[in-house]
């Protein structure tokens, strides 16, 4: 199925918006980097630990992996995907999604005939040309960890579920819950939509459009409308819990009593569907309960999607979360990070000859390890001074024309105002008594 023609609205563009951050877009600013390089720094080290290995697959596939997997009627195969046309005839998609493209790379790699399953981490941007909002862009980042192979067995759900759980507690991020559903499996599923089916249609005329669809081609998506007119009717509708088969009750059991024995707390949620094709049996997501922004993590077995791809059927399991959510909610949530190691030793030249000099100076300190700042765009020594203390910096090396002269330079322990001459020879090995003398506590 071809993703279906969207009537753009061509806006006629101004000098004003000419060079502006495409709508849905976002960039990420120096200050802000402390939340991603400790999101990075916990994701990886989580995905060491449990042994996930990290895998990237190109921001570029074929449009036709996203129409086979997340499903040619789902709104991001309809309306979100951008898409364009190469030179050589290649209809190609930015990635909307990453497991698709996992269980790809896994199948044209052959990576079924290593040790079963294979676990994977990924994390990366990801683009849907959906209505932004809050917590919703058009490019976003996501982490992604996914469990291929081997057998169907409900504890690497649990295992999924486990490492996604750590990774909203090891980010400190508090009031969470979690949610989780199963949605059955090839055999229940048609019956239980059947039965959804019949029902909706009894209230057909007062349903909103996207559930007029939604009837038409995945009955199931019902329970996914977020429209307050829509809602009394999901509250009645057939309860999935009574409808899906023994095997997969039995397996939702499993995963249930996993989670219990993990101390993972739970709630069962009998309308949580989640939004693509590819999934059957667990489904979960995870929500901050003092945030709308919408599901943190979120994902689920997906036991189907390699037989999508024309492969023999493959268990798999595995879920993505949305890391700028995380960041506003630990934002909401005043989630408190040490800042950036602080500079602790500040170079401050006195002069045009000492500034030539001092580019030499920072590579000694650096080449003995010692980070420094500097502010050598700046001449007043007061300026830079000023700077150090911002910087949290505790000494200062100080270096002018008679420092220069002499080979030396000025050490003044910003905490006390003292300050020596020490010569440049031992410039490195004075410093590191100083710190090693009064640690100092980061800022
Ligand atoms: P999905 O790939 O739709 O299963 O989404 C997994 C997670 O990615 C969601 O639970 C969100 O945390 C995040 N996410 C999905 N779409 C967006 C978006 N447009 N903007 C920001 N985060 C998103």
């Amino acid at each position: 199925m071809t993703p279906r023609k969207v009537a753009i609205k061509k806006k006629a563009p101004t000098e004003e918006n000419l060079f502006r951050i495409p709508r849905g877009m976002h960039d990420i600013l120096p200050a802000d980097q402390v939340w991603w390089e400790r999101i990075d720094k916990t994701a990886r080290e989580l995905a060491d630990f449990y042994n996930f290995q990290r895998i990237e697959t190109p921001i570029l596939e074929q449009v036709s992996l996203f129409e086979r997997t997340v499903g040619g009627d789902t709104d991001i195969v309809q309306k979100e995907m951008y898409t364009l046309k190469t030179k050589g005839g290649d209809f190609l998609a930015l990635r909307p999604e990453g497991t698709a493209p996992v269980m790809r790379a896994y199948l044209d790699h052959g990576l079924g005939s290593l040790g079963q399953p294979q676990k994977f981490f990924y994390q990366g941007p990801f683009f849907r040309h959906e209505n932004p909002q809050a917590g919703r862009f058009r490019q976003f980042y996501q982490i992604g960890f996914e469990i291929i192979g081997g057998v169907n067995d409900p504890i690497y759900d649990a295992q999924v579920i486990l490492i996604f759980d750590r990774l909203l507690k090891g980010l400190k991020i508090k009031n969470t819950i979690l949610k989780v559903n199963s949605i059955g499996c090839k055999i229940c599923r048609p019956n239980y939509k059947r039965q959804l089916a019949n029902y909706y249609k009894r209230y057909e005329k007062d349903l909103c459009n996207n559930c007029l669809r939604r009837l038409k081609v995945n009955p199931l998506r019902l329970l996914d409308c977020k429209n307050q007119n829509c809602q009394p009717f999901k509250e009645k509708a057939p309860n999935l819990f009574d409808k899906i088969c023994t095997s997969c009750g039995r397996h939702l059991r499993a995963v249930l009593e996993y989670l219990d024995e993990l101390e993972i707390v739970y709630e069962l949620d009998n309308t949580l569907v989640r939004g693509l094709d590819y999934y059957s049996q667990t489904v979960f997501e995870f929500y901050a309960t003092d945030s709308n922004i919408g599901a943190l993590p979120g994902g689920g077995r997906y036991d189907y999607l390699a037989e999508f791809l024309g492969s023999k059927a493959t268990a798999a399991v595995g879920g993505a979360t949305g890391v700028e959510r995380l960041i506003e909610v630990m934002k909401t949530q005043e989630v408190k990070w040490p800042s950036r190691t602080p500079r602790k030793v500040f170079l401050v030249h006195v002069g045009d000859l000492a500034k030539k000099k001092s580019l030499k100076i920072v590579e000694e300190l650096r080449s003995a390890g010692i980070p420094v700042g500097e502010a050598l765009g700046k001449e007043s020594v007061k300026a830079q001074l000023k700077q150090a203390d911002k910087q949290g910096s505790v000494l200062a090396i100080i270096f002018g024309q008679k420092e220069i002269f002499e080979e030396s330079v000025i050490i003044r322990d910003l905490r006390t105002g003292l300050q020596e001459s020490v010569i440049l020879s031992k410039m490195v090995f004075e410093i590191q008594k100083r710190l090693k003398e009064r640690p100092v506590e980061n800022k």
